[in-house]
């Protein structure tokens, strides 16, 4: 596949979970694919949902938690750079609970920026996801098949998650 076809592709999806925030997406792109993608990102927006209908990503993924808490997912860092919630890059979880990297598990991802705070570890963060309105409805949906903790972040180090805990 050509590597604008990829960059769009891969955008399209981005926009199919809601992050078709242009800053956000650029990051996203770049961080993918390099410093070619963020001059990609207008032609993204524009075309996303012929791109995802053409590839057939409209029906892969459930809602993740920045669709459903609608947080900030992009906040300046210490250095005055821009930082993403590493909800949405911890590509060791994607696919838990039908989610897009960490978009259905991030209770286990270290340094969300849920309620627009960086917060701490798993265990740190515990008694806040519990009474998340996000974290009850996962584990409702999912019935049976919700994934505790401690087996995610077994699934996330098997694949080389490093930002679990
Ligand atoms: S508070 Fe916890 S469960 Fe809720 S969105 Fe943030 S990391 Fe996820």
């Amino acid at each position: 596949m050509g590597r604008i076809k990829a960059v769009c592709i891969a955008g399209a999806r981005y926009c199919e979970n809601g992050l078709m925030e242009r800053a956000v997406l650029g990051r996203l792109l770049a961080l993918r694919f390099g410093t070619l993608a963020p001059g990609l990102v207008d032609h993204v927006i524009r075309f996303w949902p012929e791109l995802a209908e053409e590839h057939d990503l409209r029906v892969s993924w459930k809602l993740n938690c920045w669709e459903a808490r609608r947080c900030t997912t992009l906040i300046r860092g210490k250095g005055g750079g821009a930082m993403l919630c590493p909800a949405l890059t911890a590509t060791a979880l994607c696919g838990i609970h039908g989610g897009m990297n960490g978009g259905r598990a991030c209770w286990t991802v270290r340094g969300t920026f849920c309620a627009g705070q960086t917060q701490g570890t798993m265990d740190e963060k515990r008694p806040a996801c519990e009474d998340c309105s996000f974290f009850r409805s996962v584990e409702a949906e999912e019935g049976p098949w919700f994934l505790h903790s401690a087996a995610l972040v077994r699934i996330a180090r098997r694949r080389g998650g490093v930002s679990v805990d």
